[in-house]
């Protein structure tokens, strides 16, 4: 049995990476890139709750996998389940229930549940009266199926499900297994504030919306996240206000897609009419940005996921106004070819892309951060094609992205229409040239930062050695320096060194 150390993330079954949700956080450390690279296409980051200090007679689990909107759910399942008197314990053998919140990206992400269940087999073996339950984008997409083909299961809740949690856990505990994966158009938990998993105390994730309209064909998760739906730009702002309080210093605002957030009070039924002229209160993403940033110049914001044909110059020049909106954006690409692009149903063609590029250079400047998610051996990529992808890399110069060879996903768009016509060693060649280009681009980056000094948020002590601390500039990049400064601190480092992955400097 693996020993997890309170706040450890660790490597490990085969996975998937879909979502850049992933923390992006400390993800690329600073070892060798295409070593990291290699392993992040190939393996999983999860994480696990922890040994609370509350004298809590029953006692939850909970395994997250995948994205970080799947992290930030499994915060909301700990405080719907708080509040029904348990604690938290980072041991599945001292748990009363045991939840393991899935990804669906890939078929290696279900392959990694499957072997865990295995695994919890073995727990509830010793403890018969432990109640298993799957969560999350896996649960949705084989609903009743998994009740069927994993007898240890006895509960199976969707994304939009959680609030139901309570009942069907007393259900199971009553010997009755329990299923609800209804997607709601409603639900964004809004009114429920998450229990910090696995925190360093300066960093949060926050999420402001739930599901995705977009239909691209290779992807999951309009099928087991739903409808998008924006969450009341008001309790968004209370919950940063509640962190900030409470000494968090950065925030990152989460959705599929953020570009696409827009909340109307009259569309929810809120009726909060603007005082001065009676019209509606319409919150878009560039004023929500706007609104958390206000809550103190002290505190960094940043967002993601970002869609190429949403993001919208008002936004990029509501992140120029305020200093604290950082200067970093996650624009997946996914193909650097306009007819792999139509197959992929993103959209926008290449061109379409590169404007929006032009338009963060021109309004942000070079220093701002971008990164991408690329797919290689997209079905009927060309060996032309696949070379449009490294070219537009090196047009963008990518500061980092997230690289992988197309999956195909049973009940996407992709899956129903196109065949998987790209052998694997082909697919595995191309995601290699990608990762090879990603790696010159990202020393040529961060060479360009030596010499110059970055404001840098401290988050703790770097994982490398105690001597040092670890931190980010605005542009989302790793800086690692000597030093004994707080966490969730500012300080000044001016870079002295670097390797693809990381800045190496100097306190001012
Ligand atoms: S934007 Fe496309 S890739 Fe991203 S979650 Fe939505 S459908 Fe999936």
């Amino acid at each position: 049995m693996l020993k997890l150390d309170k706040f450890k993330r660790i490597s490990a079954d085969k996975m998937s990476l879909h979502s850049y949700l992933c923390s992006m956080q400390g993800l690329i450390a600073d070892i060798d890139l295409l070593e990291e690279e290699k392993k992040q296409s190939e393996s999983c980051e999860y994480k696990t709750t922890e040994d609370d200090d509350s004298l809590a007679v029953r006692k939850l689990y909970i395994e997250s996998y995948g994205c970080q909107m799947n992290f930030s759910d499994s915060e909301i399942v700990t405080s719907i389940l708080k509040k029904e008197g348990f604690g938290t314990t980072s041991s599945p053998e001292h748990a009363d229930v045991i939840l393991i919140n899935t990804c669906s990206i890939r078929e290696k992400a279900e392959q990694t549940v499957r072997n865990r269940l295995n695994f919890f087999n073995g727990v509830k073996k010793k403890n018969r009266e432990v109640t298993v339950g799957v969560l999350g984008c896996m649960a949705e997409r084989l609903k009743s199926k998994l009740l069927e083909e994993e007898k240890i299961v006895d509960l199976v809740l969707g994304p939009d499900a959680y609030r139901d949690l309570p009942k069907l856990v007393k259900k199971a505990e009553e010997g009755e297994k329990g299923i609800n994966t209804f997607l709601s158009r409603e639900e964004t938990y809004a009114d429920i504030s998450p229990v910090r998993l696995n925190s360093n105390g300066v960093t949060a994730f926050i999420s402001i919306m739930r599901g995705c309209d977009n239909m691209c064909s290779f992807c999951v998760v309009p099928f087991t996240r739903g409808r998008e739906r924006s969450r009341d730009p008001h309790s968004i702002v209370q919950e940063v206000q509640d962190l900030f309080n409470k000494g968090y210093r950065e925030v990152t605002l989460l959705g599929q897609n953020v570009d696409s957030y827009k909340w109307s009070a009259e569309e929810n039924n809120k009726a909060r009419l603007n005082r001065k002229n009676g019209v509606d209160e319409i919150v878009n993403f560039a004023n929500l940005i706007e609104l958390v940033a206000k809550v103190s110049p002290d505190l960094r914001v940043r967002f993601s996921t970002s869609h190429p044909k949403d993001i919208t110059d008002e936004v990029l020049h509501t992140m120029k106004k305020y200093e604290n909106i950082c200067n970093y954006i996650h624009l997946p690409a996914q193909s650097g070819n306009t007819r792999v692009l139509e197959l992929m149903n993103r959209t926008y063609s290449r061109e379409w892309y590169i404007n929006r590029v032009k338009a963060i250079r021109e309004i942000l400047g070079d220093e701002c951060g971008i990164s991408s998610d690329m797919i290689a051996g997209f079905c009927s990529e060309t060996e032309e094609e696949h070379r449009d992808t490294l070219t537009l890399m090196d047009y963008v110069k990518y500061d980092f992205s997230y690289m992988f060879f197309y999956s195909e996903r049973p009940g996407t768009l992709a899956a129903k229409k196109y065949a998987d016509d790209i052998p694997l060693d082909i697919k595995k060649k191309r995601l290699q040239e990608i990762i090879e280009k990603q790696r010159e681009i990202s020393l040529e980056r961060n060479q360009a930062n030596v010499g110059k000094t970055y404001k840098v948020l401290v988050e703790g002590k770097s994982k490398r050695s105690v001597e040092q601390m670890q931190g980010r500039n605005s542009a989302n990049k790793v800086i690692i320096f000597e030093g004994d400064v707080a966490a969730g601190s500012y300080v000044n480092v001016l870079v002295t060194d670097c390797t693809p992955a990381t800045l190496f400097g100097k306190l001012q």
